[in-house]
């Protein structure tokens, strides 16, 4: 009785002294800025003036395989956990983008359904996102919605998936600039890692829709029952910028 009396007298003092401290002039809160976002037409600024992204993609061995995250877990096998994704590794220098003269290097892509990005809160079946590095380290991470229509170059990669705990899938020689859009325009904003540990500082750059197969999109939310996708998060003010292709 007694300590829980002490308890809840503490934990408000406790409270407002973290509040005190956060809004100080030393420890300024800053608003998280994390990924992905449901975008709103509202959040959107245009601005063809911003430096291109020159997507130099060339061909490619594919080894598609499935991320665990439950590694320590005796039935992880046959377990999905959301942040688990089929991924497909590209061979070292086989594709980068340029930013303001910035070269990062295309390490793979993976897969998320439903899409994690939405769009004045419409989701897409499936999401694709290639993540590339700088040399210093920095990450830039390409989004493209997947919805069902025509097969597409994307169906090839994502026709057998890699069973957790099994073998990886290999695709010889693919043609890693069939799998983006033809129109390069982009919407673009700070954002963060989808999945633990969330870490800031990603650049986002989002582009047009492609199209799956409907099979392609079944057997894929066949492996996710439950989705492996994170939920949108708050904006905080932030905006998006739109580059159209010139
Ligand atoms: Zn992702």
């Amino acid at each position: 009785m007694t300590r829980s009396r002490l308890t809840a007298f503490v934990l408000p003092l406790a409270l407002a002294g973290f509040l005190l401290t956060a809004g100080g002039t030393t420890a300024q809160s800053r608003q998280p800025s994390q990924s992905p976002v449901d975008i709103s037409p509202g959040a959107i600024r245009f601005d063809p003036t911003l430096p291109r992204l020159e997507v130099s993609y060339g061909h490619s061995d594919l080894d598609l395989e499935y991320i665990r995250k439950d590694a320590a877990d005796s039935n992880g096998c046959g377990t999905r956990n959301h942040e688990e994704t089929e991924e497909a590794v590209v061979r070292p220098g086989t594709g980068h983008v340029t930013l303001a003269g910035v070269r990062y290097e295309l390490e793979q892509f993976h897969f998320h359904t439903p899409s994690e990005h939405r769009f004045a809160g419409r989701a897409d079946p499936l999401e694709m996102h290639f993540v590339h590095r700088s040399a210093a380290g920095k990450l830039l991470v390409i989004g493209v919605p997947l919805r069902a229509g025509a097969a597409s170059p994307v169906d090839r990669v994502l026709a057998r998936l890699a069973p957790e705990c099994g073998e990886t899938v290999a695709l010889a020689d693919f043609d890693l600039n069939t799998l983006l859009p033809r129109d390069r325009g982009t919407l673009r904003y700070n954002g963060s890692l989808t999945t633990a540990p969330f870490t800031e500082g990603v650049q986002w750059f989002l582009m047009a829709e492609r199209t799956v197969s409907p099979a392609t999109i079944a057997r894929f939310q066949g492996l996710f029952g439950d989705g492996n996708a994170r939920s949108p998060q708050p904006l905080n003010g932030r905006r998006l910028t739109a580059v159209p292709q010139i």
